[in-house]
């Protein structure tokens, strides 16, 4: 019977010892990059239109920004 009451002794020891080892995480405070708007995110104005989309959604087009693919191609 003691040797049980050991095991468990033991077991519980590991797991107390793990317990301490293992420290709470605290979440990271929030990051500059968090507060920064990424680069995908950044509106511009279309050259045709003047219509603001972000810039991940529009097409770049010799050096000039247009909001949509057809705008692109019409060019000036
Ligand atoms: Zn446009």
């Amino acid at each position: 019977m003691s040797k049980l009451l050991v095991f468990l002794l033991v077991l519980f020891a590991i797991y107390w010892v793990r317990r301490l080892l293992t420290k709470p995480k605290t979440p990271p405070p929030a990051g500059p990059t968090a507060r920064e708007p990424q680069a995908s995110m950044r509106m511009l104005s279309c050259r045709r239109c003047g219509v603001h989309v972000p810039e991940s959604e529009g097409v770049q087009r010799g050096g000039d920004f247009y909001c949509c693919e057809e705008h692109a191609r019409g060019g000036h």
